[in-house]
């Protein structure tokens, strides 16, 4: 996966608004924490299919401005 160096995720709903989950590290584990509605949880696997998941299914964002 390409993004494995990045530590948030930022993808942009269709209105334009920008919704960025922070990935952090703490030990095997990876804690994702959103800065729109505060969400959180931990993630052993795959936190970015994880934080992509919350900001589609939480904040209908699913545009990737890395890849506009
Ligand atoms: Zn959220």
């Amino acid at each position: 996966m390409p993004q494995l160096d990045t530590d948030k995720i930022s993808r942009w709903d269709l209105h334009g608004r920008e919704h960025v989950v922070r990935v952090r590290r703490t030990g095997v584990q990876r804690t994702l924490s959103c800065d729109t509605c505060g969400w959180r949880r931990g993630a052993r696997f795959l936190p970015w299919a994880r934080a992509q998941e919350h900001l589609a299914d939480a904040h209908q964002a699913t545009v990737n401005p890395a890849a506009a």
